[in-house]
């Protein structure tokens, strides 16, 4: 298929044609949003690892693929600002993996649901005739007014985000060319974790007003909250949390810096817009509760920043050193890269 993956999700969301009672966000966030009760929404969403696609079985034990495969499905929930509650699951299993290696996936999995009290409460199982695949779906509740979507962006917030960006396209590349003795770059690809304390500490917080997770790399990921909200962005280059031997790793491996840290996939951190205002009291009890936040760029008006060509058109400038950075081949669009693959 030559339609990329955004397109694709585009034109079935278009001839969709049911709009259930209950439904406040269908297709378009992180999570799908229902109404719970008078004060309180469901928050749902769903994601599928496939071999080959999204992993390695060189690259991971089961037992790390099913912890990974929660932790990136419990990130939507926390980019939300949600509470986890349920998962189901579904695998896909391929010959040559044995019943040790499922259970060792539902260890993984179990993990890091018990860590946030949330349970495995039902899935499906098929046999999947070349790849093994996990597939979630998950189940979190929020608070009305305590639950975050992309589309709130304001002309005026910061754009802030958690921890560092770049060091799982890092890590995946050191996997790649064999370096497996673990640093925090590996660590980041192969063990994500989701940001739920924080994303619900974010949910309440009445400055914050628009929130996603970093799936797909930072401009792109940015660029789904700038189009939901009709707005558009300036970043700078030079504050983009970084590890502190990012640059170093990225040239011994062959990457870019710019592009990786710009574009490079699967960080699972939060992006978030806050009003300025309230930023120094809400940064500063993040701080304490030992959160790292970091403040990248501004929310523009939807004019002030011409499209620029991502697979999805942004309306993002970078600037590095007060010159505007040219985006080369950005983001990470799983269906073209199956393609290539
Ligand atoms: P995320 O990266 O946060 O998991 P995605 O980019 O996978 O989000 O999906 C964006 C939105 O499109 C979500 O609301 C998701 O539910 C929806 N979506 C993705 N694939 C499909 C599909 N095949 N059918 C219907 N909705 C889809
Ligand atoms: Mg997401």
């Amino acid at each position: 298929m030559k339609t990329s993956e955004f397109e694709l999700i585009h034109q079935i969301k278009k001839n969709l044609i049911m709009v259930p009672a209950d439904l406040i966000r269908g297709i378009g966030d992180d999570c799908a949003v229902l109404k719970k009760d008078e004060d309180s929404v469901f928050l749902i969403s769903t994601d599928c690892l496939v071999e080959k696609v999204h992993f390695e079985l060189k690259q991971f034990s089961f037992i790390e693929l099913g912890k990974k495969a929660m932790s990136v499905n419990l990130s939507d929930i926390a980019a939300m600002g949600g509470v986890p509650l349920y998962a189901f699951v579904t695998i896909g299993v391929s010959p040559d993996v044995n019943e040790g290696e499922v259970l060792d996936l539902y260890t993984g999995m179990q993990q890091v649901a018990a860590e946030f009290q949330a349970g495995i409460v039902g899935g499906d199982t098929t046999s999947s005739p070349k790849s093994f695949f996990v597939s979630l779906t998950v189940v979190g509740v929020a608070k009305n007014g305590q639950y975050k979507l992309r589309s709130d962006a304001k002309v005026g917030d910061g754009i802030y985000v958690s921890g560092n960006v770049g060091s799982s396209a890092v890590g995946l590349k050191l996997l790649q060319k064999k370096k497996v003795q673990e640093n925090n770059f590996i660590k980041a690809h192969k063990n994500p974790r989701p940001r739920i304390q924080l994303g619900q500490l974010l949910g309440e917080a009445s400055a914050v007003h628009a929130m996603i997770d970093l799936s797909d790399g930072l401009l792109q990921d940015l660029g789904h909250v700038l189009s939901a909200s009709q707005v558009s962005a300036e970043i700078n280059f030079e504050n983009l949390p970084l590890e502190d031997d990012f640059f170093e790793t990225c040239r011994s491996v062959g990457l870019s810096p710019e592009d990786t840290a710009l574009t490079g996939g699967e960080d699972y951190q939060l992006l978030f817009t806050m009003d300025d205002a309230a930023a120094e009291e809400l940064s500063s009890s993040l701080v304490a509760k030992r959160f790292k936040i970091t403040r990248i760029g501004t929310v523009l008006p939807k004019e002030a920043v011409p499209k620029v060509a991502l697979p999805l058109p942004a309306r993002i400038r970078v600037l590095k050193n007060g010159k505007e950075l040219k985006l080369g081949q950005l983001g990470y669009d799983h269906f073209l890269a199956h393609i290539r693959s």
